[in-house]
């Protein structure tokens, strides 16, 4: 196998829509083929078109098209992608299929019509072409059970979670006949090409994470059912509080529709040979008449929740199942409930939730209970190994501990002495490796993770693109250490600074420790990534610092903070080492200027990147403004063409304060150099920019010497003044914002100097500088910020 360039998804209905999204998002044409339809709708009757006509034959998959643009959250990287996906029916259009290397089915869970699009599939087959199904729980040996061998040799199960852009997890299960080496390859090139978080399933029903979740859910499910629990009251303790998504358990179950987890559940209960095991998989009485009377969830608008229109707006209503009336949500509390909201880790908050005895701590010993035993007694049927099945719950079910890390973190030993005082069955390898000593399932020994695999502590294999910052950290690979950034040696004498701060805010000791860094790498490292482990890469400097400095009138300190946060900047630009900045996630303002000053940026696929700052009434100051102006002089210097349109999309980018929507994405904000890269998966980041420092260190003087650039000068500044007054005057922005949008057009102008000035980088620095003290100093700015700490939103006063 050379690579994946060309594939086709048959079926345009949910999932094949979005994984063609998904697909085209990774740099793969993709063709959506779906049924031609055999009945004209009234408006292609009353268009005078036949069945014949293209538009006609087309339609569904064009449909899922159009809709695939709308979906929000996108599904889609950029609406650009949009044009590396080509629509058909698979009547006219199935020979296409002869030209691409890969095809996933995504078709009606219907065995039959599965097993025809394989037949129909394998008429274009040629050699080499890789076949795969996105079936959630059909048996994938049956599907192909009529095709040639060398068909199946190449044919696979794929099961994308929904929506595939955003669920990490990807279900490979491979055929009794697939070729091994087709799994190792696809499971590389999953993981690579499209970011995936592969795991190795068995052709049992309903594979594993969906397995282990439906199992889940019904288990939550009855507790309300069997022992009186509200539906507020499972909510509450079976989210985050547990380590679980907010949607818990019954928003769960709206938002995945009740209509298709009767679907599900059924699928395993036919399917499954174990009597015991299919009455725990019988689709619980509330469940089936919601169906039956068409509340199925979120797409129908009520479910077990319901939204209404209330005298305060909107209000969420649950649902008494006794009577089928929904009513306001009650809060729920409790000393067990309390006690875990105080603990921060996953591990404490359960056994902070366990310890005690009320009626809550009984309730997450008995959701929890059955699914740590399911999981030990289903290792080996549906999956090789522990770490497989914790990985798909955390990738596919989005919990932060998987059943077996679950089981680390409230104590193996006693629980397992609970479950057994209780009457229950532990799975006998369990009390094995206890008896044998053992008192968890993980284990760190040095920087290595080892874990129980047949009765045994054995390693898990190491991938040189998997690096863990915290793993380096537990084996003394640390360098340098501060409260708010550390600097870590991640071998090939690269470094890494990595944040960690409460949200990765940039405060003085931040900066301090950048600066360390900075003399740390120019003498004893090859070059530095600037990356890390937060749930964002940076949300911009520490407001509430500087609010408080400005509630203290203190203005020399905030220029003091600028200018270090200026010069700290500049420190990084000009090592001469090569700097690559790996973010992911949220990266605004202060981040993105950071990211901005390094050689190369490595964007994960999700990152939100923005020069937010007037959002908070200010200009970016920490050299956003003047790189940007730089990099547009000289781009267009170079080329010979005029700074200006250049200039205004910036303009505006900055002055409403926009924020890509993905990696790839901020390329069109301009904001995005044409050697920065994206990759797709993002736990890869940070292995992929220490290959940028490592290539980037062979190439002989990469770095800018600080030179003078020329600037669009007051020209330039009446252009931008114009757009913002236009703005003013079409009421799209404030007084306040007018304001702003000057001072930012003064600053990456040059200021009052005429066109095509030269100016140096410091030049500019200071305006931009100035122009941020000055807008610290205006009430409506300290408004802004002051909102912006209480609510996370920006305030447009
Ligand atoms: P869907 O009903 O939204 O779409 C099915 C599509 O298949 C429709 O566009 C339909 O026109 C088309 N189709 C039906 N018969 C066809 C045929 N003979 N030839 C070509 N196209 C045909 O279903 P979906 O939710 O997209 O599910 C598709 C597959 O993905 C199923 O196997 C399902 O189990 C699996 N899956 C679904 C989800 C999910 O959350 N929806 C998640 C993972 C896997």
């Amino acid at each position: 196998m050379q690579t994946i360039r060309h594939a086709a998804v048959i079926g345009s209905g949910v999932m094949g829509s979005a994984i063609a999204a998904h697909l085209a998002g990774a740099g793969i044409s993709c063709l959506m083929l779906d049924i031609a339809p055999t009945v004209l709708t009234a408006e292609e009757e009353a268009a005078g078109y036949t069945l014949a006509h293209p538009k006609v034959r087309n339609r569904l998959a064009n449909n899922a098209m159009a809709k695939l643009k709308k979906m929000n959250p996108a599904l889609l990287y950029d609406e650009s992608l949009a044009s590396n996906i080509i629509t058909g029916n698979l009547d006219d259009h199935l020979h296409l299929l002869a030209d691409v290397d890969w095809v996933i089915e995504a078709v009606t869970e219907k065995l039959d019509v599965k097993k025809d699009i394989m037949r129909r599939i394998e008429s274009t087959w040629k050699p080499g072409m890789i076949v795969s199904s996105n079936t959630s729980g059909i048996s994938i040996n049956k599907m192909v059970s009529d095709c040639g061998a060398e068909f199946q040799r190449h044919f696979l199960g794929t099961h994308f979670f929904n929506p595939p852009r955003y669920m990490k997890l990807l279900e490979i299960i491979p055929g009794e006949n697939t070729d091994p080496k087709i799994v190792e390859w696809m499971s590389r090139f999953c993981e690579q090409k499209l970011g995936k978080g592969v795991v190795l399933a068995k052709d049992t029903p309903n594979f594993i994470a969906n397995r282990i979740g439906t199992y889940s859910l019904l288990v939550s499910m009855r507790q309300m059912t069997n022992y009186g629990y509200s539906i507020e009251e499972v909510d509450a303790v079976t989210g985050p509080v547990m380590g679980r998504p907010k949607s818990a358990t019954f928003r769960t179950l709206d938002v995945v529709g009740l209509d298709t987890m009767v679907h599900v559940i059924n699928n395993v209960s036919d399917l499954l040979p174990d009597n015991a095991e299919k009455e725990v998989f019988q689709v619980p009485v509330v469940m089936q008449e919601l169906v039956d009377r068409g509340w199925i969830g979120a797409k129908h608008g009520q479910g077990f929740y319901n939204k209404v229109k209330g005298s305060a707006g909107k209000e969420i209503q649950a649902l008494h199942p006794e009577t089928f009336e929904y009513a306001a949500v009650c809060e729920v509390q409790s000393a067990s409930l309390n006690a875990a909201n105080q603990e921060k880790q996953v591990g404490a908050k359960l056994k902070a939730l366990l310890a005690s005895d009320d009626r809550y701590s009984t309730l997450a010993w008995n959701v929890l209970k059955p699914v740590l035993l399911y999981s030990a007694e289903k290792l080996g049927e549906i999956a090789d190994s522990i770490v497989v099945i914790d990985q798909a719950m955390k990738w596919g079910f989005n919990w932060e501990l998987g059943p077996f890390e679950t089981w680390d973190a409230i104590g193996l030993v006693p629980s397992v002495q609970r479950m057994e005082s209780e009457g229950l069955t532990v799975p006998a390898w369990v009390k094995e490796w206890i008896r044998a000593g053992n008192d968890r399932f993980y284990e760190y020994r040095k920087d290595k993770l080892f874990y129980c695999h047949n009765n045994e502590f054995v390693p898990l294999a190491p991938r040189k693109e998997l690096i863990s910052l915290s793993v380096l950290k537990q084996g003394n690979h640390t360098i340098l250490s501060g409260s708010e950034a550390s600097l870590i040696d991640l071998g090939n004498d690269v470094a890494c600074l990595e944040f960690h701060s409460k949200h990765n805010e940039i405060g003085t000791d931040l900066l301090l420790m950048i600066r360390q860094s900075v003399h740390e790498v120019i003498k004893n490292y090859r070059g530095l990534v600037i990356a890390n482990e937060g749930r964002n890469f940076c949300v911009g400097a520490n407001l509430k610092d500087l609010l408080m400095l400005t509630q203290k009138r203190d203005w020399d300190e905030i220029d003091l903070y600028l200018r270090m946060f200026q010069d700290t900047l500049m420190m990084l630009k000009y090592l001469e080492k090569p700097v690559v900045a790996a973010p992911h996630r949220m990266t605004l303002g202060g981040g993105a200027e950071l990211c901005l000053a390094a050689d190369q940026i490595m964007f994960a696929a999700e990152t939100y990147f923005g020069l937010v700052e007037t959002g908070v009434g200010l200009i970016p100051a920490g050299g956003g403004c003047k790189e940007l102006a730089l990099r547009i002089s000289r781009h267009n210097n170079n080329v010979g063409t005029d700074i200006q349109p250049e200039l205004d999309k910036v303009f505006e980018t900055i002055g409403m304060a926009r924020v890509s929507t993905s990696g790839y994405n901020t390329k069109n904000l301009g904001l995005m150099r044409q050697n920065d890269a994206i990759v797709m998966n993002q736990d890869f980041r940070i292995y992929e920019a220490m290959q940028v420092v490592l290539r980037l260190e062979q190439v002989q003087d990469i770095h800018w010497r600080s030179e003078k650039f020329r600037v669009a000068g007051e020209d330039g500044r009446a252009v931008l003044q114009l757009a913002a007054f236009n703005k003013r005057y079409g009421g799209y922005i404030s007084e306040h914002d007018q304001l702003i949008w000057n001072k930012l057009a003064f600053t990456l102008t040059g200021g009052s100097v005429p066109a095509r000035t030269w100016v140096t980088e410091q030049y500019m620095l200071d305006l931009e500088r100035e122009a941020c003290l000055s807008l610290i100093g205006e009430i409506k700015t300290q408004e802004r910020i002051r909102y912006m700490l209480a609510t996370g939103k920006p305030l447009r006063n």
